[in-house]
């Protein structure tokens, strides 16, 4: 057990994470689909394995991960929900997958191929309906259609499901959003047509918050299972990372001394700084220097200076700061804390980098609300 508090910890709440996948999982029940929570980039930098089982235990019956590898991670933990896994290097060797039950996506007759020589697969076929990243382009889709309908016929696959992705559905209104779905149902027709009958899913969370009517058989849910809402306008979402650290050393400066590298920060009067022992190469971003503020004995005190790879400076004015105090850097924003988002608005990003960025060895992960 240690004594000591951790230099950097990412608190993950699973109650908060249950609470959200239960809100999630209502809203695409309403409309007949069921929930996939994805879980890739280790669980967005909260951890997949303990997420995927939370997320399980508060309505989500499928998981989705980018990689093969993410997805095997998973199977060793023992999950045994469905997983779909979407993305891989050319030419990647599939039969660990399939002996797993893992469903693989083919974007391409080729990535097919390639799936069908390594054993009886579980297959979605990806559509690109305007995102023109991943997903097979429309002129090549009867190709893929016909190649997967001949298999399944031939007894060598399985054809869950089409899918695709949207490009815009955290703009609400986005005309893209209509063009994709008109797509994504020309590429039903032809599947239909070619005689399979598969599922369909499209939204992720922003779709499932803002668009029911696209729900269809399945929805894929990230960033709002994790508590960020992707949308304008309130949810009743709740942040299931909180990142803290505690105060290390903390000192009375001089007015007309500067603080950490480059001296951008020089106190105005005497004051007390609080050092924490944090910096970018714990996931705070240098570019926030001078612009973020963490929550302090009570309070949201500004850091001053520049952000270094391993702490920060806190400017406490005269208030009687403790050693050993703990210093919220984000969490829920429940208290008044900063928040992953307002980091993210601060720097021009996003809050899905945010929080994917504490996914880092120095940072300890510990767990709340595990069952
Ligand atoms: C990441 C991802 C999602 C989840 O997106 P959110 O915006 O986080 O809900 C869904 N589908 C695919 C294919 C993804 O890559």
């Amino acid at each position: 057990m240690a004594v000591h508090p951790p230099r950097a910890e990412a608190v993950v709440d699973l109650d908060a994470l249950r609470h959200n996948v239960t809100l999630l999982a209502g809203r695409a029940a309403a409309s007949g689909a069921a929930t996939m929570a994805v879980v890739k980039a280790d669980g967005y930098g909260h951890g997949a394995v303990q997420v995927a089982r939370a997320a399980l235990q508060a309505g989500a019956t499928w998981l989705g991960s980018c990689s093969l590898a993410e997805a095997l991670v998973l199977r060793d933990a023992g999950i045994t929900a469905p997983i779909l896994s979407w993305l891989e290097a050319a030419d990647r060797d599939y039969a660990p997958g399939i002996a797993a039950g893992v469903d693989l996506t083919a974007s391409s007759v080729r990535e097919l191929g390639a799936i069908l020589d390594a054993g009886h697969p579980r297959v979605h076929l990806k559509i690109d309906t305007g995102l023109s990243r991943n997903g097979c382009p429309a002129d090549e889709w009867p190709d893929l259609v016909e190649t997967a309908a001949k298999a399944q016929a031939d007894g060598r696959a399985e054809v869950v499901a089409i899918w695709s992705h949207l490009a815009c559905a955290d703009e609400p209104g986005h005309p893209s959003v209509d063009a994709q779905a008109r797509r994504f149902q020309q590429a039903y027709d032809i599947a239909t047509d070619a005689g399979l009958d598969p599922k369909r899913h499209l939204a992720n969370s922003a779709g499932t918050l803002n668009r029911p009517d696209l729900h269809f058989d399945l929805v894929r849910v990230g960033i709002a299972m994790y508590g960020l809402n992707p949308l304008p306008g309130k949810e009743d979402l709740r942040p299931v990372l909180t990142f803290r650290s505690s105060v290390a050393l903390t000192k009375r400066i001089a007015r007309g001394e500067s603080v950490s590298y480059g001296q951008i920060w020089t106190a105005p009067r005497d004051t007390t700084v609080a050092l924490v022992p944090v910096g970018y190469a714990d996931g705070v971003p240098r570019l926030l220097s001078g612009r973020m503020d963490v929550w302090l004995a009570g309070r949201r005190r500004p850091v001053v200076g520049r952000v270094c790879m391993d702490q920060i400076v806190v400017d406490c004015g005269d208030d009687d700061v403790p050693v050993g105090a703990e210093v919220v850097l984000f969490g829920a924003g429940d208290r008044g804390a900063p928040t992953a988002t307002e980091w993210a608005d601060t720097i021009g990003t996003i809050d899905y980098e945010i929080v994917t960025g504490m996914y880092r060895p120095r940072v300890t992960r510990t767990y709340r609300g595990a069952r």
